[in-house]
């Protein structure tokens, strides 16, 4: 009697490759603070009460603390006006500790994000949502790059996986994840499909894949079979299940058996954002000290 042999796919394990940048970030932020006495520092700014964003707001905090960072978290009330939010943007932008700012999304619904994200210095912005920062990227040339694509971006460098020529699919459109992270598999010299609700046939498209990156925001949506066999799979989605547990966009256990290599959630890309954060300020802190030189 035959019996079908399932293979189970690599888990590229985001907790452990973060860890191993986060050393580096440590021993660049040591040197440099040998060389010049300046630690990078990061403002955070949180806006209302928001359970999520406390927690994403205290892990950064950890993060900075851990690599030898200063930081600082200003929590504002939920319902600060705009020119409170403005001013307190416009201080920590000449702030000479400060090298990097970052306003936790999303924001209460009577401020604009628009706004807020256009006030931050550019070469503060360690987001890089800033129309600067985002049109740099679209050149190929730029000092900050989203933390999100560009944990992702780490990651498949960090397991040895080849984007040149490659199909990549990105499931998801968004400004902070879809787009710039079809951008950087381009400048890799993928071929890269953006797909989105409007799609048509999405199955056939993301079943062409050899790299598929999934950023919907919808628990479970990307199945086995929606996936061609040795597929890399990276699931960016965050979502919380009925029982409080995190769960991504992508259905673990089927996709498991087709793809080759797949991120965990948790344990994939979310430790690789923060720690792209962490290398973002730190960009921005040397890039401060060459201006002044
Ligand atoms: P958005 O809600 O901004 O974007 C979701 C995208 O999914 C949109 O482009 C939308 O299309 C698309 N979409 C929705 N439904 C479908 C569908 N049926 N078929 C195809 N595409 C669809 O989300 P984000 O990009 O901000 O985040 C996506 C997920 O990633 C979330 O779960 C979020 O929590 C998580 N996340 C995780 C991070 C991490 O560090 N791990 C960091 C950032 C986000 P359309 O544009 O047409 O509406």
């Amino acid at each position: 009697m035959s019996r079908t042999v399932k293979t189970m796919a690599k888990i590229i394990d985001g907790k452990r490759i973060a860890e191993e940048v986060r050393e580096n970030i440590a021993s660049r932020a040591a040197d440099f603070y040998g060389k010049y006495g300046i630690k990078p520092g990061l403002a955070v700014i949180i806006v209302g009460d928001d359970p999520a964003s406390a927690v994403y707001v205290r892990n950064k905090k950890k993060a900075c603390e851990q690599v030898g960072f200063y930081s600082e978290v200003h929590e504002m009330s939920a319902d600060a006006t705009m020119e409170e939010l403005l001013e307190k943007i416009r201080a920590l932008s000449c702030d000479e500790k400060i090298h990097g700012i970052l306003v936790q999304l999303p924001l209460p619904g009577h401020l604009d994000e628009n706004r807020v994200i256009a006030a931050i210095p550019p070469e503060k912005d360690v987001d890089a949502f800033h129309v600067q920062n985002t049109g740099k990227i679209m050149l190929g040339k730029y000092d900050f790059l989203p933390c999100t694509p560009a944990g992702i971006m780490k990651m498949l460098e960090h397991e040895n996986i080849g984007i040149e020529g490659r199909e990549c699919v990105v499931v998801g459109r968004s400004n902070i994840v879809g787009k710039p992270m079809a951008m950087l598999l381009l400048h890799a010299n993928g071929t890269v499909t953006i797909c989105h609700s409007k799609t048509r046939n999405l199955a056939e498209i993301t079943k062409r894949a050899d790299i598929l990156v999934v950023a919907v925001g919808k628990a479970d949506f990307i199945t086995g079979d929606m996936v061609k066999d040795g597929a890399v799979v990276i699931d960016v989605g965050m979502n919380r299940r009925e029982d409080g547990k995190l769960t991504g966009d992508v259905d673990f256990e089927s996709v498991s058996e087709k793809a080759s290599a797949i991120t965990p959630v948790p344990g994939g890309v979310g430790p690789m954002t923060i720690t792209m954060l962490l290398e973002n300020t730190l960009t921005a802190a040397e890039l401060a000290v060459k201006q002044q030189r």
